[in-house]
């Protein structure tokens, strides 16, 4: 690793990774939805809005220069981070944009009967666009299989390489399961058989240097903000000898040569496929972003990363409960995983009380997520500012849900429960913090009608009344009690969370530890702790 590479240093520049949610320190593990922003970068937006604003192209004065010089050095830094040249950089709003404009673009290309072939394990942003262009043309649109491991079969792709194929298309680095695709044999075998190539680079563009010349793709998509920069900005990298065959696709201001009242010509790429006024911060804040990784060493956060998802792997793979999707030879940056008791959105939401932020839902690449069998996983995706103390605090949140997770698949014993509550009981602070817990439990105690409040149901030795009736159905216990004291009420009502329905045999075989390792009967007076005793007793010996 870099000597300069240094994740406390470098989490500096992103203050809100040092913030809390729910009173936890901040885990922000959904780099792969979108990465946040460096400092440095925040400081070039602000920076050219104080100095340098104007639209670009479009003036003689020297603001209006400023501002394009800034947008084009942002074009050279671009080239440059992709070992491409500047009229092969065309700005886009990010991949999805880029895709389905290079789609418009390739349309009047592609001739009936030819194939286009897509990986099985893409984003929808590189899979329905060429959907929609197989639809529009009676192109046939196959897709690249994968093999058991989730990699692609590049086996499978040569067989499909036989027949007629117009295009390639696959993504870098899997969003959902983090494969990484040897996207230099995948050009070699398309061009060999006569095809283009698109890669989506949205998830690979922290692998390393990258090199448009190697990997010899024809055209990479990829987006901005996964990189550090604004939203709304992204690139389409495309060939020069084939962009200076393709016609745009979108006109207006900024792309022609020449325009009378009927026709038009257009100028030269990447201006031609540049309709409108472009986003031009959103460019500048690509090149300071690219600049700021470059820094840091662009290896150094390829490592890093690597290290990071191999963690998580381990850790999730010691969760009883969890299956982890995928098990690719190489893989990086994403890691989806499920299980079998609970809904990833409830799971979701639970580790986000514990401060912890994951990307729920099929990952828009439903086709791959429902071929593991599931419709909704959850997905950790490490960045280079993450550390590996937050993947073990992803691992002991896991743990600490886990007899959550293990309700369905296996039911979550009796003891288990105890355990949970008595965790969260304890999560909540202290004494003060309990006791007030006691209180809002004491509302949602459903309240005895008067006629059931008799002395015969009232248990001896409480400090204040308490009246308990227990019935048993099917070997399982269900109690009805009430007290004139709130503390008691909420003590009845927490008995009731823990053992309403639960088997007879358990409860009596169960050592209640829920008061003595909570602060909740801290300020119990004997006679109190008596009464409690006696309900418990009560309740544990009620007849099968
Ligand atoms: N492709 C992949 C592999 C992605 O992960 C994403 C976003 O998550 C996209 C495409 C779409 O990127 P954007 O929404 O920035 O256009």
């Amino acid at each position: 690793m870099d000597k300069t590479f240094s994740v406390t240093e470098i989490r500096k520049d992103f203050p809100i990774l040092n913030t809390k949610r729910h009173g936890y320190p901040l885990v922000y593990l959904d780099n792969a939805a979108t990465l946040q922003m460096p400092v440095p970068v925040q400081e070039r937006i602000r920076s050219h809005y104080d100095r340098d604003n104007a639209n670009v192209h479009r003036g003689v004065h020297a603001l209006s220069q400023a501002s394009t010089n800034a947008m084009e050095t942002a074009r050279e830094t671009v080239a440059r981070f992709i070992g491409a040249d500047t009229d092969e950089i065309i700005f886009t709003a990010g991949t999805t944009d880029s895709i389905n404009m290079l789609a418009r673009m390739l349309e009047d290309r592609i001739r009936p009967g030819q194939q286009i072939l897509v990986s099985a394990m893409e984003h929808h942003s590189n899979l329905i666009p060429w959907q929609e262009m197989s639809r529009r043309t009676g192109a046939d649109l196959e897709i690249i299989p994968l093999d058991s491991q989730g990699d692609l079969n590049l086996e499978a792709l040569e067989q499909l390489l036989q027949r007629d194929t117009f295009l390639v298309a696959a993504a870098w680095v899997s969003n959902v399961t983090g494969a990484v695709n040897p996207v230099d044999k995948i050009t070699a075998l398309a061009h060999a058989a006569g095809a283009l190539t698109v890669i989506d680079g949205a998830q690979g563009m922290k692998l390393g240097v990258t090199d448009v010349t190697a990997l010899d793709c024809d055209f990479l998509a990829f987006s901005g903000h996964k990189l550090g920069a604004l939203t709304g900005i992204g690139v389409l990298y495309g060939k020069r000898s084939l962009l200076k065959a393709l016609a745009p696709v979108r006109f207006g201001g900024g792309m022609v040569g020449h325009t009378d009242y009927r026709s038009s010509t257009w100028g030269m790429p990447p201006q031609c496929f540049e309709a409108g006024t472009p986003h031009y911060v959103g460019a500048i804040s690509l090149g300071a972003a690219l600049e700021y990784l470059t820094a840091l060493g662009p290896e150094s956060i390829a490592r890093w990363e690597e290290q990071l998802t191999t963690a998580l792997v381990q850790s999730l793979s010691l969760i009883p409960g969890i299956t982890v999707l995928g098990t690719p030879r190489r893989r990086t940056g994403a890691v989806s995983f499920y299980a079998e008791s609970i809904h990833p959105f409830d799971l979701g939401v639970m580790l986000d009380t514990l401060g912890i932020a994951v990307r729920t839902g099929h990952m828009c690449a439903q086709p791959l997520v429902e071929s593991f069998g599931v419709h909704h996983v959850l997905r950790a995706s490490p960045a280079f500012y993450n550390t590996m103390e937050e993947i073990n605090r992803l691992e002991d949140a896991l743990k600490r849900i886990n007899p959550v997770l293990r309700g369905a698949a296996e039911m979550m014993t009796l003891a288990e429960k105890q355990e949970l509550m008595i965790q969260n009981i304890n999560a909540l602070g202290d004494c003060f913090d309990q006791y007030s817990y006691l209180i809002v439990k004491a509302q949602q105690l459903t309240p005895l009608p008067e006629e059931m409040k008799t002395p015969a149901a009232l248990v001896p030795g409480c400090q204040s009344q308490v009246w308990l009736y227990t019935r048993t159905e099917n070997g399982r216990l269900f109690i009805l009690a009430d007290s004139d004291t709130l503390i008691l009420r909420g003590v009845l009502q927490i008995l009731r969370e823990l053992f309403d329905g639960e088997n007879v045999t358990e409860i009596s075989a169960l050592p209640v530890r829920l008061f003595q390792e909570t602060e909740l009967a801290a300020t119990f007076t004997s006679d109190r702790n008596t009464g409690v005793q006696t309900i418990l007793r009560k309740i544990r010996n009620a007849p099968e």
